[in-house]
């Protein structure tokens, strides 16, 4: 029975516990499992491997994101790790010239060190992703929305290009969360969330996740993922579980609070350049609207005649918005990219691509709007 979305974030990958009849997915806070006689077990031997706490989640994630498998990590960082290890010395690697600044750094500072060759373009044309491509090309990876920048990628285009190159396309959709966006629906193979931001959606968890439709590529992925070992436990596993309950209500009201913000501070006099998909000259929203079903919570702006530290003032001024890393919780955030979140990535590369001393980048959480609005305008002075 193919459930709709609400029901999915409520249900998925859980049922009732066999032995108590308890209705939420317990914690299983255990290292191992009994055997009755060596390997005579019971699906689970070892809870690097696998966890029901861990594997209610996967599950759940899987059907969200329209997907066969799920697996779930420590981190962003480590799922992103895990595909990763999918290449061999030699191997090109074509991706985005704005991708979150830890993507960033594991691609250059760590992989590159093996032998893997990183190509960053422009992802929001697909023709730049086409002609990036070589024989030596395995794998496309694309952020869209992209942070801080929110550029948009056409998903199904570069599907496309990663289809006829028989190129692995995966695509890191954080910003979206698989409420507003399904990547494997449109010629992904692999989708790749931070669970640490939308998907837990409280800031009290940092998790990963990929989910994928072939079961080839989840046996390659869950030989790294157990061989390697970066994944969550028990505990983390029930609060990201929990957080999903609500994914769809919090998506609702980040995208409604967002839109009220972005069209505030599209007119506010202390704002040079204002990056949200929703607004109809954004150069990728005819594309957003194809492939998302709303725009987000996610704002980025550049403070008009800001240097560094009239940025760091301002930055300084918010009593509802907190100064802060990361995104996609119910309170709402504000991040300054170039010393924060991208402070991995040399001032020439991130300037270019938008990343600016004075850029701001803010995650509208779900308090009121007008409250919201009154913080910014108290700040913005
Ligand atoms: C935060 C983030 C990551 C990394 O995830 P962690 O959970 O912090 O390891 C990767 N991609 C994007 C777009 C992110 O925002």
């Amino acid at each position: 029975m193919a459930y709709k979305f609400a029901t999915k974030a409520i249900h998925a990958g859980q049922q009732s516990d066999p032995t108590t009849g308890a209705v939420m997915t317990p914690i299983y806070q255990t290292s191992t499992y009994q055997q009755a006689s060596p390997g005579e077990h019971k699906g689970y031997e070892y809870s690097r491997g696998t966890n029901p706490t861990r594997k209610a989640l996967e599950d759940c994630l899987a059907a969200l994101e329209n997907g066969q498998h799920g697996l779930a990590f420590s981190s962003g960082m480590a799922a992103t790790d895990c595909v990763l290890r999918l290449l061999k010395p030699g191997d090109e690697v074509v991706t985005g010239d704005d991708l979150y600044g830890g993507s960033y750094r594991i691609f250059t500072k760590v992989y590159e060190a093996y032998g893997i060759t990183f190509k960053f373009v422009n992802t929001s044309d697909a023709d730049a992703v086409r002609e990036a491509i070589t024989d030596k090309t395995k794998l496309i990876w694309v952020e869209t929305p992209t942070n801080p920048t929110l550029k948009i990628a056409d998903v199904a285009a570069i599907g496309q290009v990663a289809k006829d190159k028989k190129v692995l396309y995966v695509v890191d959709n954080t910003f979206a969360s698989p409420y507003l966006q399904n990547p494997l629906d449109l010629g992904a193979d692999i989708v790749m969330h931070s669970a640490t931001k939308y998907i837990n959606g409280h800031s009290d968890v940092v998790m990963g996740a990929l989910v994928m439709n072939s079961d080839e590529l989840y046996k390659q992925l869950f030989f790294f993922y157990n061989a390697v070992g970066g994944t969550p436990g028990p505990q983390d596993s029930f609060l990201a579980l929990r957080g999903i309950k609500t994914l769809h209500l919090r998506m609702e009201a980040h995208c409604a609070n967002g839109r009220k913000v972005a069209e505030y501070l599209r007119n506010h006099p202390k704002v040079e350049k204002i990056y949200w998909p929703g607004f109809e000259d954004h150069p990728g929203h005819d594309i957003a609207k194809k492939q998302m079903r709303d725009f987000g919570g996610m704002i980025s702006i550049v403070l008009k005649g800001a240097d560094l530290k009239e940025t760091f003032r301002i930055s300084s001024q918010f009593k509802v918005f907190t100064l802060a890393e990361s995104l996609g919780g119910v309170e709402s955030l504000i991040n300054h990219p170039a010393t924060m979140t991208h402070g991995s990535i040399p001032k020439e590369i991130r300037e270019k691509v938008g990343v600016v001393d004075n850029l701001i980048r803010i995650s509208v959480g779900i308090e009121d709007a007008d409250d919201l609005i009154a913080d910014l305008e108290q700040a913005l002075v």
